[in-house]
């Protein structure tokens, strides 16, 4: 059946039919718990009510028009973005790595406006993931998405997060354009950034004119509990910002966010789209970031996280053979395993549990934040009997 389309994904044996909620039902008609949520992306859950009336409502409306008119849909979600966030304006598009390639050609664009066309250097961090485009790969901090695809492009630097001398120097070169790090790590393994270092990078940044490029594409949206992860910490504000992900709840939508001053090279013809902010995806968005940026929905999801992170420390030391680490920050949650974490996501598949996997040997949490507490239980309760499969099956000695 999937013959008929490149092998690239290492896809589970699951054909899906419909979802409800936090509930992914398979064509056989079974029910899954579903803690991947599209990848961090389904943030209100499957066939959210009204999500669906938006889409609905604006499919018989009108699609698609391209960037050539004014989309009043837009400019609602861009001035909802910049009310909620350091940023003064917004470009839509249609995903994360073009979210932030549009972020890389924004801090490009502003040096070489303001006289420094030599500021093309993006400094990006191992266990860093960034998309899949040819920048996107380039500042991502993993070799692999590279390899095959040419030489390493120029203007990309890769620094180790635990390295501050290497990122001081990186940041104070005359040929440096930005930092961009993900305050939490997706990919890499649910790696959360403190404050203190965050603050650093934004100093560091400040003193050589270096702009701080965030991709939020997957701890954003609420995923931490608050709109932006970065909005814990005071005095850690990027220039610019990448959104994806959980923006439309689904729908495939992402956004560059800047401050004015870090935009101003951003002049008309510099950057484009032609699906970018179209009609439908708006009304979505729309729709789901009002919900999203209600603090009900997000103090919400810092209860469920609580929750889940108690359960998780008591699994951790009821299994301390089989879980490793418990990390992450809201409802981005790792857990670092002994056994391999692909064969334990198939085993909790087998126990009704959605797991994505992640950098460092991680199986990741990124449930809807909708999700309710005794959903969450039904989570942990899950885990165990997976964990204690796992541990038969796997032959880890207990
Ligand atoms: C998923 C992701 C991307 C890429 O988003 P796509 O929509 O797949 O292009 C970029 N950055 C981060 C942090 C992500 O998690």
């Amino acid at each position: 059946m999937t013959d008929a389309l490149m092998p690239l994904y290492n896809r589970a044996a699951l054909d899906v039919d419909r979802g409800e909620g936090v509930w992914l039902y398979g064509r056989d008609g079974r029910a899954y718990l579903d803690c991947v949520a599209g990848i961090a992306t389904n943030a209100l859950g499957h066939a959210h009510p009204a999500l669906v009336a938006a889409l609905t409502d604006q499919a018989q409306r009108l699609w698609h028009v391209s960037n050539l008119f004014r989309i009043p849909q837009q400019q609602e979600l861009g001035e909802l973005l910049v009310a909620h966030s350091f940023a003064d304006q917004v470009f839509f598009c249609n995903s994360g790595t073009e979210a932030v390639e549009a972020a890389i050609k924004t801090a490009r664009r502003h040096h070489y406006a303001a006289g420094h066309p030599e500021r093309i250097d993006i400094i990006g961090f191992s266990g860093s993931f960034h998309g899949r485009t040819m920048a996107a790969i380039n500042a991502s901090g993993n070799p692999t998405y590279l390899e095959g695809f040419g030489p390493r492009l120029p203007g990309f630097v890769q620094v180790s997060p635990d390295d501050a001398a290497a990122i001081a120097e990186a940041i104070a070169r005359p040929t440096t354009a930005a930092v961009i790090i993900e305050p939490v790590q997706g990919e890499g393994g649910a790696r959360a950034f403190d404050g203190v270092f965050l603050q650093q990078l934004r100093q560091w940044c400040d003193a050589a004119g270096v702009l701080l490029i965030y991709d939020e594409v997957q701890c954003g949206m609420g995923r931490t509990g608050r709109l932006f992860a970065h909005q814990w910490f005071d005095g850690a504000a990027p220039d610019i910002m990448a959104i994806a992900k959980a923006l439309g709840g689904g729908f495939p939508v992402g956004a560059c966010l800047a401050t004015a001053r870090a935009a101003s090279g951003m002049a008309a013809g510099a950057h484009g789209t032609t699906f970018g902010g179209n009609p439908l995806a708006m009304a979505v968005a729309l729709t789901a970031a009002r919900l999203l940026a209600a603090e009900a929905t997000l103090a919400h999801a810092r209860a469920v996280s609580a929750h889940l992170f108690d359960g998780l420390a008591t699994l951790a030391t009821a299994y301390p053979d089989v879980v490793k680490d418990v990390r992450g920050k809201g409802l981005l949650i790792g857990v670092q395993m002994g056994p391999n974490n692909r064969e334990v996501m198939a085993i909790a598949r087998d126990h009704g549990l959605l797991v994505a996997g992640g950098g460092e040997n991680c199986i990741r949490l990124l449930p809807p934040l909708t999700m309710t507490l005794a959903e969450a239980d039904e989570v942990l309760t899950r885990l165990d009997t997976t964990l204690a499969d796992v541990r038969v099956r796997l032959a880890v000695a207990a």
